[in-house]
């Protein structure tokens, strides 16, 4: 067993929470290890999808702005449109005033964990900790190494063992499970999408498959996506797990069907836990924060994490180094920061998820559809970080540094 000298911090999981929480206190000058338990480049099963809410927090805070996105390989594909159905319905389609972008998890990951490195912070890839004391601030390996920090930060995305080694009291299990989404993906090689000649199915996507689809109703409390990528088109569905724990797969197999993509429903899809609005509160005990997927940040309409796992390190990285630079308490910051900055947002966020899950649950497609097509824009604007979900009313909280 090898005992490490004491951090400032050690990160647990070096995704884009981890990383992004590393670089920052690293380029604060605190000394950090983030230990993950995979070797780079690794993937995640996740459809990429980058809104500008994420495009901006990569140009805010790793001086990333697209064209230095595109040069470094991070960008994939582009959507400069979309298509919204319910069930089999298409319900508004049109341009987006700003595109989505498609990002391949490998390089992403990869590229912000070395970016963490060029910051001063240490990743250790291929560490996994096993067990962790939170009243000592300490982690142990598989290896039986033993790492000590002043403060833990538990980055290890949705089954984090950090958050599973806190108490019932910080995490509230029952809401966790009542809000935990559950998905399956699968990416179908470009050119053997392209080679189905438009398909079997009633939704109809559009040539190239150059555009965002999102279908409402394809699974309980959730939605099925299309999402273009350079080399392959990438297909899945998630929604709530306790409404859709038998049948997810068949309902996936209807979805491929749905989109004339029956050809592949023998394939098998990857599948995932994603957060659809079980964010914890105050996930803080003692020394250690949990961000990102492990404290349950995810947008609860579309289980968008990429943007909300950025924004809780940036909010914890804060809370760290006021902590260790001014005896700030740790928890009381991180939570008073999170309940300022993002707690109102997934809040209302939640709110519209119940009101569209609900109509689709009691089969009021036509007022939800006359609903979508009124608020159109504003929701879009609101997924793009331009509008708040909170009134669609303008607004910049989501983006402003913290320090
Ligand atoms: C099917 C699917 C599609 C999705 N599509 C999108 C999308 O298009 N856009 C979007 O914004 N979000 C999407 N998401 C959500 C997004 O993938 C997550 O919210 C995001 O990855 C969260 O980042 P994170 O850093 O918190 O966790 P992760 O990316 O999960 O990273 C956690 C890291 O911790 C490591 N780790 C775990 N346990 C340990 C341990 N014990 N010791 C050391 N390391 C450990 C893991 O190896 C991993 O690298 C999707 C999710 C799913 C499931």
């Amino acid at each position: 067993m090898e005992s490490r000298p004491e951090y400032d911090a050690v990160v647990v999981g070096g995704g884009p929470a981890g990383s992004t929480a590393a670089y920052l206190l690293g380029e604060s000058g605190h000394r950090v290890a983030l230990l993950e338990k995979r070797t780079y480049p690794r993937d995640k099963v996740c459809g990429g999808c980058l809104s500008q809410k994420s495009v901006r927090f990569l140009d805010r805070v790793f001086h990333l702005p697209v064209p230095a996105l595109r040069r470094e390989g991070l960008l994939d594909s582009a959507g400069t449109g979309y298509a919204l159905y319910i069930g089999s319905s298409r319900i508004l389609a049109g341009d987006l005033a700003e595109p989505v972008y498609f990002t391949r998890r490998e390089r992403y990951d990869a590229h912000l964990a070395r970016m963490a490195v060029e910051a001063g912070a240490e990743v250790h890839a291929g560490v996994e900790v096993v067990a962790v004391d939170h009243a000592r601030h300490t982690v142990m390996t598989s290896d039986g190494d033993r790492y000590a920090a002043r403060v833990l930060i538990g980055a290890d995305g949705i089954h984090s063992r950090v958050r599973r080694s806190l108490p019932e009291s910080v995490v509230r299990p029952e809401r966790w499970r009542e809000n935990l989404g559950w998905a399956l993906e699968l990416a179908v090689p470009r050119e053997e999408a392209e080679a189905l000649a438009n398909g079997d199915g009633p939704i109809h996507l559009d040539d190239g498959f150059a555009t965002p689809h999102l279908v409402f109703a394809a699974c309980r409390w959730g939605y099925g996506w299309v999402f273009p990528n350079e080399n392959a088109v990438v297909v899945g569905i998630g929604g709530l797990l306790q409404v859709n724990r038998n049948g997810l797969r068949d309902r996936f197999e209807e979805f491929l069907k749905t989109i004339g993509f029956s050809a592949f429903v023998d394939r098998r899809p990857a599948g995932f836990m994603v957060p659809l609005g079980n964010y914890i509160p105050s996930p803080a005990h003692e020394g250690t924060v949990l961000i990102g997927d492990a404290g349950g940040f995810a947008g609860p309409i579309l289980g968008e994490g990429i943007f909300y796992a950025h924004r809780t390190a940036e909010l914890a990285a804060h809370a760290v180094d006021r902590h260790l630079t001014t005896a700030a308490p740790l928890a009381e910051t991180y939570t008073a920061l999170l309940r300022r900055r993002l707690i109102p947002e997934l809040r209302a966020e939640r709110v519209l998820r119940d009101f569209v899950y609900g109509c689709l649950d009691a089969r009021m497609h036509v007022p939800l559809a006359a609903f979508m097509r009124a608020t159109n824009t504003r929701v879009i604007d609101a997924v793009q970080g331009s509008r708040s979900f909170r009134g669609f009313r303008r607004d910049d909280d989501l983006h402003s540094a913290v320090w």
